[in-house]
């Protein structure tokens, strides 16, 4: 992924310092809930002009079509204040290359870790991320109709799964952290599920839940109890229920 430094020159004397740097984070937030950057983004001040430090899944993950209305509310206010100006660094050597299929996959998977800092949405052919902004917005979990204006619920999800995935490294609260992430009938297994089926209605493209195992997947799909595993098919996962949406991997 491409890491670009974002330059905020002042066009004028920037008198109101607080306000200016909220504005900066508002709209840093905003491209991190568009899906246009990374969570791991940095803001640094120098003098009187403003450096931000980003992660991209593209090369144009910048363009104004992908932002949503906060992101480009603040570039609206920022720009009357500054001049932008972007300068690629190099590659983030911390993260994997998006998916470059250029078709739209036969089926989507919803997996993160403690590793993955990319979007937890993963296209079916390739196994890469697919960056969120290509992805609609979900439905508020539990309204009838409204539908979210950021990928609030996926990040959320996302950070959410990679704190326990950290806790469980670690050994800490194994039975906690284990169940969170193996059970289906967790709050963490419920929400990603939850995700799915959303994007899955939208997009008309099935999408996977993946599952996590330790050591072993079930020889069973552990929501159907029909046989899961994969034979002969070409994939980076081992097991699939094509009824329930799950994925699993392990020998
Ligand atoms: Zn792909
Ligand atoms: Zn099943």
């Amino acid at each position: 992924m491409y890491c670009i430094k974002i330059t905020f020159t002042p066009r004028t004397i920037v008198d109101d310092k607080e306000t200016t740097a909220e504005l900066l984070w508002d709209y840093l937030c905003g491209l991190y809930r568009s899906g246009q950057i990374l969570k791991d983004y940095l803001l640094v001040k120098n003098g009187e002009s403003y450096a931000a430090f980003v992660t991209m899944p593209e090369s144009n993950s910048l363009d104004a079509r992908y932002s949503n209305v906060y992101a480009a509310k603040a570039l609206e206010a920022l720009k009357k204040l500054f001049e932008l100006s972007t300068e690629v660094l190099g590659e983030n050597l911390n993260t994997e290359d998006s998916c470059t299929c250029a078709e739209k996959p036969d089926w989507y998977m919803l997996y993160t870790s403690l590793y993955n800092e990319e979007s937890p949405v993963a296209c079916g052919r390739c196994g890469k991320s697919v960056p969120l902004y290509k992805m609609p917005f979900i439905h508020v979990k539990g309204t009838d109709g409204h539908f979210e204006d950021e990928h609030y619920s996926t990040l959320s999800w996302q950070e959410d799964y990679r704190a326990i995935d950290k806790l469980w490294m670690a050994c800490l609260a194994d039975r906690f952290t284990f169940r969170q992430m193996h059970n289906l009938d967790s709050i963490l297994s419920k929400t990603g599920r939850y995700i799915c089926k959303e994007y899955e209605e939208l997009t008309d493209i099935p999408c996977y839940y993946y599952l996590y195992n330790h050591i072993k997947a079930p020889k069973a799909c552990p929501s159907c109890g029909g046989a899961w595993k994969l034979r002969g098919e070409e994939t980076f996962i081992d097991y699939k229920c094509e009824k329930c949406r799950l994925v699993a991997d392990g020998a």
